[in-house]
């Protein structure tokens, strides 16, 4: 069983990218990088950067703790296709590589670059 966690971009969620359809339907088709999971997936979280410059670590380490107090632990962090897209498109902070290493380097989890192609 793939247990995920999902962090998205604070200004894009829910304002550009409306009530997370698009990670829910690629989830349920199991299309972009969620294809590589089968049936075997469950979404343990759903979280986000913290706002500009990009609080994800502070944020994600609460996720964490909060997941293991309720016994839901996660061992893979997709960072969404729209911190992807405000790195590559807008004036976001974010380093993904240097991210995706202190995640994984520091909290221990698993990290998968974006989540869906729409
Ligand atoms: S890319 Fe995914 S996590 Fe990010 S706002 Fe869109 S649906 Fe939500
Ligand atoms: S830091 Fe990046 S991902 Fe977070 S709100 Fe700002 S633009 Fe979005």
């Amino acid at each position: 069983m793939a247990r995920i966690a999902i962090v998205s971009c604070q200004k894009i969620k829910d304002v550009s990218c409306i009530g997370c359809l698009k990670c829910f339907k690629a989830m349920a088709l199991k299309e972009g990088e969620f294809n590589r999971y089968g049936d075997d997936l469950e979404v343990v979280a759903m979280s986000d950067c913290g706002d500009c410059p990009g609080l994800v670590m502070p944020k994600l380490s609460l996720v964490k703790d909060v997941a293991h107090q309720y016994d839901r632990d996660f061992d893979i962090v997709h960072l969404g296709t729209c911190v992807v897209k405000a790195v590559h498109t807008a004036a976001c902070p974010i380093n993904l590589d240097k991210l995706k290493g202190m995640i994984e380097n520091v909290l221990g989890k698993q990290v998968v670059v974006g989540t869906h192609t729409y």
